[in-house]
């Protein structure tokens, strides 16, 4: 019997678990996998503000300064004086992650499959199944990402209908700027998302391929082979390529459509779809939401009430922090999901004249009303303000 159960050790599980034991729970994290970070499921790209935040150690990661944009005819790269992004050593970070979490005091049980749940007679969670084990508890939380697997065993969930399939390959290279990130768009790169390089320091990148689901029903593996033999657009200037290992991923792209408090159990990071529609990313919510999700559990507790009221709280918070972003970032999608390739040609031309500040504010998501509302009606390039009509 513990105060939270929570399902998932990846970085919505650690760092809930973090702020839910300092907060006075007995807590376990249950992560079917062997290890933490077992498998790598990520690119890891984030921002140098919020790892800072977090207090994530600087051997966790590789900053990056410069943001490169290849279209099928047109290059551009957005220079910044500092770097403000960075590409996460995963496994380093998320085991770090856990450590915090152990440190203060929860348990780590790895090797342990969820299967099922255990329910009230009023049909409130009770607790979870791993096989013929057993773990009973006042709160569950479900951060086992895509797979949902609490809030779908609970029936409150279904499958996610849009959904991002990523398919990416750690590499040497010969030649590597590690300041320098590459997005790829357009139909050659990806019929519906994006292909990147994302340099992780000394001579390693990930090479990857997105792509929309169910827009497209391309296999972004397959491309990504075909692009890597091709050796297409910046991918040839990394010289021989050395592949050390795959990685593969799904990422719930249907906004924010599910509700993230019930009696007893919270959602947190992809199981609650936190993510930033315009790149796929969901590191920083995850670890930001997860927090604060561990938190209100550890209060609830305290408090000796732990139905939906009493934990929404949280979904107001967070919806506060990113609910209109979100929101606003998902029209800029829809536009780059409908581009052509000449089209995208031309939003490269549109991107480059952003300084890099407004550049980062845009592919973060990080719409603040005040600076959007600027861009709109004072940019002096008419394509530039058109764009952020769409944000507005
Ligand atoms: C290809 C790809 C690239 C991405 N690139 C980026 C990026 O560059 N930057 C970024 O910020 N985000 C990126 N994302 C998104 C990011 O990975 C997620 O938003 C983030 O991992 C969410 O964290 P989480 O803890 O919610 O879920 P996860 O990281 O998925 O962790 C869930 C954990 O639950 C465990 N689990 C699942 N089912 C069970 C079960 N039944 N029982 C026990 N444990 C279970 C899993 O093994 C896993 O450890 C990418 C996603 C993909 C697919």
């Amino acid at each position: 019997m513990y105060d939270v159960v929570i399902v998932g050790g990846g970085p919505a599980g650690s760092s809930a678990a973090m702020t839910a034991a300092r907060g006075g729970a007995s807590v376990i994290v249950l992560e079917k996998e062997a290890s933490i970070a077992e498998t790598v499921r990520t690119s890891g790209v984030t921002w140098i503000q919020n790892i800072k935040e977090f207090g994530i150690p600087e051997d966790c990661y590789n900053p990056v300064r410069n943001f490169g944009f290849v279209s099928p005819n047109n290059e551009v790269v957005i220079q910044d004086e500092e770097p403000r992004a960075a590409v996460l050593d995963v496994r380093k970070t998320y085991r770090w992650l856990a450590r915090q979490a152990q440190d203060a005091g929860a348990e780590i049980r790895t090797g342990t499959n969820v299967t099922g749940v255990i329910k009230n007679d009023d049909g409130s969670i009770a607790g979870v199944r791993a096989g013929s084990e057993e773990f009973r508890s006042t709160m569950v939380i479900d951060a086992s990402g895509f797979a949902s697997v609490v809030c779908r065993e609970m029936g409150i969930a279904g499958q996610w209908e849009h959904f991002g399939a990523g398919a990416e390959y750690e590499a040497e290279a010969d030649t590597v700027d590690p300041g320098t990130w590459w997005l790829m768009v357009g139909e050659m790169y990806s019929p519906a998302g994006y292909a990147w390089i994302f340099p992780l320091g000394g001579n390693m990148v990930r090479i990857g391929v997105g792509v929309g689901k169910p827009e497209s029903d391309a296999d972004p593996r397959q491309i990504l082979d075909s692009l890597m033999e091709s050796r297409a657009g910046p991918i040839k200037k990394l010289g021989k390529i050395t592949t050390k290992e795959f990685h593969y991923g799904l990422i719930p792209n249907d906004g924010l459509t599910r509700r993230t408090v019930f009696d007893n159990l919270m959602l947190v990071g992809d199981s609650a779809g936190q993510a930033n529609p315009l790149v796929l990313e969901g590191i920083r919510y995850a670890i930001r939401f997860g927090r604060d999700a561990g938190r209100v559990a550890a209060g609830a507790i305290k408090a000796g009430r732990t139905d939906r009221d009493s934990l929404y709280k949280y979904e107001k918070d967070w919806r506060s922090q990113i609910e209109s972003k979100i929101n606003s970032a998902r029209r800029i999608q829809s536009r780059w999901m409908s581009l052509s390739d000449k089209e995208w040609d031309r939003e490269l031309d549109i991107i480059c004249e952003l300084e890099p500040d407004e550049f980062l504010d845009f592919i973060r998501a990080d719409f603040g009303i005040g600076r959007m509302v600027k861009l709109a009606v004072h940019h002096p390039k008419i394509a530039v303000r058109q764009l952020f009509r769409l944000v507005r």
